[in-house]
């Protein structure tokens, strides 16, 4: 009989197919002593495991295809450094001298230790880093055991066109499952700002996360249909289902591909607004994507990967050079470069230590609050982006404000730095607006204090609805409550929108929810005239800005700010898809 599970939806599309179960941690690990003379080759044993491990993982990132977020390689690159680290050799092979036993049990009591570590931390994000420690340890007991990978990282398998469900997925086994031509996965833990959940939207691979108890359900060849975007898991699905699936996948197919045609065309709404879309961007790397759909800029720059993965701040040359080099490769183009946002769900290893210690890091120091706390981090990064203003249109944009004095302190060490630059004859553009992100509700509620003091205004949603709905944006067990269309969380963005157009100051979005086309007209009708996304995303939401009527789109979203109900507000999403839609054949309407 056909039954439906609720998980959530990480990654848009529909995907039919088989179900193949990926089971780890099922490796039996046993411990025996060894004689003295066993001892060094149990050793030899061990590296040569690791080893392999690190080579099987250099494999995997070859194969990571163009256009994949960053992000995926520099996860894959932190489990190769994890394999370089001592924890995994020198202490294990240390064990196996000391104490005489297998390499198997000596990675076991490692990887115990490591675990129980991390469970202790109170932060969630370096809690999670625990499943690290698991899928490299598994790695290196599987090449002890000589057991063979698991299926999708086995070539020439049947795994083309099958659903693969999990407890929890790597990147790496993303993109092993994507060169094998898996067409969506089902995971019972993760949510959607997991690296997973990032990399398969790049990908265009459906997903559903945070599914619990999944492998309870679905059983090994079933056949299901993966909705990712509703993130709906559909068992046994009846002849009458798989169709109406099937033709709402070929229709979504066929759409995509139309869109490229739009690379080159204005992004103007059908009543003639111009509308501004931009990318946010890690890497020199992404702007090849940049050019290809067309963007007018960057949004936004997260500077955060700089700081990661080091020992040391980043100085003002490398700050600088990186800059230099982006500039270079927009060509003129708009750059909007985010002061460093450390901290919390973004972490940069050991530059941050002190702030492990935070009982609740995303109400801790973080974002600005560390940069004004740390001059040595924040001082070379702000001179680098004044010296790269004199080489192309860049904007400076700080996040986190949470009040107007973090942007006069700011502002006062721009000064210092343009003064003594005017001294030494160090070039600079004395005119580089400086923005701020609008990701606190206090900041939403005084955003007319905001505009007031800065050139323009992003409101960074991703953290806004954190902070407006109580939740902890990496918790899969309250993401249910993770919702954009929460009238709240509406308001403070009609609001922050309403103050910037009062005083003249532009107001963009860079979360999320500006790369959604769910919520395009609605932002387009509640005022938003800049966007800044995930490239991969951007043809889709042109198509929709040059197909709305914006003054239809702004009758509805009046009504939004009060819809306090699901029904009515997916009455109110129908509307916009259609009424304030000039074409809505081939268009697809999520309800
Ligand atoms: C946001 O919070 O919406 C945002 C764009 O910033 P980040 O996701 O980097 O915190
Ligand atoms: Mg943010």
């Amino acid at each position: 009989m056909t039954f439906s599970l609720h998980g959530v939806a990480v990654s848009r599309g529909i995907a039919v197919g088989h179900v193949h179960i990926v089971e780890r941690n099922q490796l039996e690990i046993t411990e025996f002593a060894l004689g003295e003379d066993e001892v060094e080759g149990e050793v030899e044993r061990l590296l040569a495991a690791v080893s392999l491990a690190k080579h099987q993982l250099r494999e995997v990132r070859t194969h990571i295809p163009p256009g994949t977020p960053n992000e995926i390689a520099a996860f894959i690159d932190t489990h190769m450094l994890m394999l370089d680290d001592a924890a995994f050799s020198d202490e294990p092979a240390r064990v196996i001298r000391n104490q005489r036993i297998n390499a198997e049990w000596a990675v076991k009591l490692q990887r115990d230790a490591l675990v129980a570590a991390f469970e202790e931390m109170d932060d969630p994000y370096l809690r999670t880093r625990k499943d690290d420690v698991e899928h490299v340890v598994e790695r290196i007991f599987r090449n002890l055991l000589r057991h063979p990978p698991p299926r999708h990282e086995l070539p020439d398998q049947k795994l083309r066109g099958m659903i693969i469900v999990a407890r929890d997925l790597a990147p790496s086994d993303l993109v092993l499952m994507h060169r094998h031509g898996v067409s969506g996965f089902v995971t019972e833990v993760g949510g959607p700002t997991a690296h997973t959940s990032i990399l398969a939207r790049s990908l265009g691979m459906p997903g559903v996360a945070g599914l619990h108890h999944a492998r309870r359900y679905i059983q090994e060849d079933e056949t299901v249909i993966i909705d990712g975007d509703e993130g709906v898991v559909i068992g046994a699905p009846d002849t009458r289902i798989l169709n109406e699936y099937q033709v709402r996948q070929s229709a979504r197919r066929d759409y995509v591909a139309s869109l490229q045609v739009l690379r080159d065309t204005p992004a103007v709404t059908a009543d003639g607004r111009r509308i501004g879309l931009y990318a946010n961007v890690e890497l020199v790397e992404d702007f090849a994507a940049l050019h290809e759909v067309g963007a007018e800029g960057v949004g936004l720059y997260r500077t955060e990967f700089l700081f990661m993965n080091r020992a040391t701040y980043p100085d003002e040359d490398e700050h600088f050079n990186t800059y230099r080099q982006m500039i270079g490769a927009l060509g003129g183009a708009p750059f909007t470069i985010r002061t460093a946002d450390l901290g919390a769900d973004k972490m940069a290893g050991s530059v941050t230590p002190h702030m492990l210690a935070a009982d609740n890091p995303a109400l801790g120091l973080r974002a600005v609050r560390l940069c004004l706390r740390e001059p040595s981090l924040f001082w070379p990064q702000l001179r680098a982006i004044v010296r790269a203003s004199a080489f192309g249109p860049v904007r400076m944009m700080i996040p986190m404000l949470s009040s107007i004095d973090e942007v006069r302190q700011v502002k006062d060490i721009l000064a210092t730095i343009r003064n003594e630059f005017t001294r030494r004859g160090i070039a600079f553009d004395a005119n580089m607006p400086v923005g701020g992100m609008i990701e606190v509700p206090a900041a939403a509620i005084c955003a007319d204090v905001f505009a007031k003091e800065l050139d323009f205004l992003s409101l960074g949603t991703n953290d806004l609805i954190q902070y407006a709905v109580a939740i902890d944006r990496v918790n899969d067990e309250v993401s249910y409550l993770y919702d954009p269309l929460n009238p709240g969380v509406l308001r403070l963005v009609a609001a922050t929108i309403a103050a910037g157009r009062a005083a003249g100051v532009a107001v963009a979005m860079c979360g999320e929810m500006a790369g959604d086309p769910r919520y395009t007209r609605l932002l387009l009708g509640l005022g938003l005239t800049e966007f800044s996304m995930q490239p991969a995303v951007l043809p889709e939401i042109k198509h929709i800005v040059t197909h709305t009527h914006l003054r239809q789109a702004e009758e509805i979203a009046q009504d939004f700010l009060f819809a306090t109900d699901l029904e009515r507000r997916r009455e109110l999403l129908r509307r916009l898809a259609t009424e304030a839609s000039t074409d809505d054949a081939g268009e697809i309407v999520q309800p």
